[in-house]
């Protein structure tokens, strides 16, 4: 799985409620619960999006790299 180019892996602090449903699906752990929020460890990410849909608030996104 490679991650795209110029590109990252970012949480909206303000719409995430701490759920945790993205955190079981990361099939390589880059995603930690901390005080209600998701945490990404980034450079862990594969940008794979399994996360993505998972989450009910629609908190998830890959975003080029600029614009993050
Ligand atoms: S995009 Fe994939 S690798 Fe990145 S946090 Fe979500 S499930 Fe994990
Ligand atoms: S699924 Fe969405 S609301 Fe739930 S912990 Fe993950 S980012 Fe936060």
């Amino acid at each position: 799985m490679a991650r795209i180019p110029n590109h990252v892996f970012v949480v909206d602090d303000d719409l995430c409620y701490g759920c945790g449903a993205c955190i079981a699906l990361c099939p390589v752990d880059a995603l930690t619960l901390d005080s209600l929020l998701a945490i990404v460890d980034e450079p862990t990410c594969t940008h794979c999006e399994h996360c993505i849909p998972a989450c009910p608030v629609f908190a998830l996104e890959i975003k080029e790299a600029d614009s993050a």
